[in-house]
């Protein structure tokens, strides 16, 4: 597949929450994913709800992956290398993908979500200010300027999910905004508020 309704630059926490969702939905929706969670390597993460024996990163990754497939999300374990806005006919963004041994592809999406944590590069190759989030003491994650629990930023079709949204460095409230964020779109692109209630 070279095309897709949204993109998704990073299969962390955030940006899985968010694939579960608009799959759901039913978005066509492409994961490009580095598996370089900031969780990953973490042996007992205590505090996500529902694992009171504590849970691994690495588990639970997995098992957010498998929800997002189980909905129709594909995975890719591609790195987005440069975005652009405005590039193709039909879809809002270009994306040049590459594989762990270098080729690159294109890839064109109408929404794209960066849930890309440390790596603030997708916004930059957009022009999107940004800013050291004050809600990660160590000073090394950044947000998009002014913060956006919505994940909207001013280039129309482009959202921020996890950390560069400014949340504070916890997984359930990444994976809560990366839920947001996919909402937006989904009643944006309904036209009315988006609800999933299973029965
Ligand atoms: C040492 C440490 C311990 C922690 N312990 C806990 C804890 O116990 N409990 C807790 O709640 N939180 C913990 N956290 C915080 C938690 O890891 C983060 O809040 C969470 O991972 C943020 O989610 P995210 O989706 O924004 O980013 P991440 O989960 O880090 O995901 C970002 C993903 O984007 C991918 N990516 C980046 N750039 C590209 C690109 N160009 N192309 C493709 N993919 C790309 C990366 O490979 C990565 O998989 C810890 C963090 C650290 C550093």
């Amino acid at each position: 597949m070279n095309s897709a309704d949204i993109a998704i630059i990073g299969g962390g926490i955030a940006g899985l929450s968010a694939a579960i969702y608009t799959a759901e939905a039913g978005f066509s929706t492409v994961v490009f994913d580095q598996n370089k969670s900031q969780l990953r390597p973490i042996e007992h993460v205590q505090n996500y709800p529902g694992f009171p024996e504590a849970i691994t990163g690495d588990e639970l990754l997995s098992r957010m992956r498998k929800q997002a497939e189980s909905f129709g999300a594909e995975l890719k374990k591609e790195k987005v290398a440069a975005v652009k806005a405005g590039e193709t006919n039909g879809s809002r963004f270009l994306l040049t993908v590459a594989d762990a041994e270098g080729n690159e592809r294109s890839f064109s999406a109408n929404y794209v979500i960066a849930a890309s944590n440390i790596n603030k590069k997708p916004l930059e190759d957009l022009g999107i200010e940004t800013e050291v989030s004050p809600a990660v003491p160590s000073g090394k994650i950044s947000r998009i300027k002014g913060g956006s629990w919505s994940g909207e930023t001013n280039v129309p079709g482009f959202y921020v999910a996890g950390l560069l949204s400014g949340v504070p460095t916890q997984s359930i409230i990444a994976a809560g905004q990366g839920t947001q964020t996919a909402m937006e779109i989904i009643s944006k692109e309904k036209g009315k508020a988006h609800v999933w209630h299973d029965s």
